[in-house]
């Protein structure tokens, strides 16, 4: 989409087509510096990949800013990754164990009792329950597989 009709598009439509600010021009009111702030900010996130675009797709949000909010806090919404589930399982991909070239560093140390092969490259994307988790710097939850899974079971198939 074009990024000035997206900052357009903001500003509602009288029916003969003219913006309905411009029809209103004694009745406009330029952004306070609040809103001004928010719009930049909302501006950058929906149009990240754009920088070059920021500026003049502002000046003319500003010259609208309660259409333009709506529009803006919208599309950034809309935008928005949805929150991460708290109770899923975590995959290989997010262990602390997996090499960057697919392998397995715990099954390499011969810590996965289910697992033979020295050279274990877990394939599966779901989310397991694995003794051998070693959990990320930046992750939220740092108890590794051992502690969060006491219990674990032995070998269950849909664990490989
Ligand atoms: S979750 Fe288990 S099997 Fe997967 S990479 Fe980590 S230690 Fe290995």
């Amino acid at each position: 989409m074009n990024l000035l009709a997206l900052a357009r598009s903001a500003i509602p439509k009288r029916p003969d087509g003219r913006p309905e600010a411009a029809a209103n021009d004694h009745l406009r009111r330029i952004a306070t510096p609040a809103e001004s702030t928010e719009l930049m900010v909302l501006i950058q996130s929906v149009l990240a990949g754009s920088p070059d675009e920021w500026p003049e797709v502002h000046r003319i949000a500003v010259a609208d800013p309660e259409s333009a909010l709506i529009c803006f806090q919208a599309r950034a919404a809309a935008a928005a990754p949805p929150p991460p589930d708290r109770f899923a399982l975590p995959t290989c991909q997010q262990c602390g164990n997996l090499t960057r070239n697919g392998r397995c560093l715990a099954a390499g140390r011969g810590e996965l009792p289910y697992v033979a092969s020295k050279n274990y490259s877990p394939t599966s994307e779901k989310g397991r329950r694995c003794e051998g988790f070693l959990p990320q710097p930046g992750d939220a939850d740092q108890r590794p597989g051992m502690e969060r899974w006491p219990n674990i079971d032995a070998a269950p198939k849909d664990r490989i």
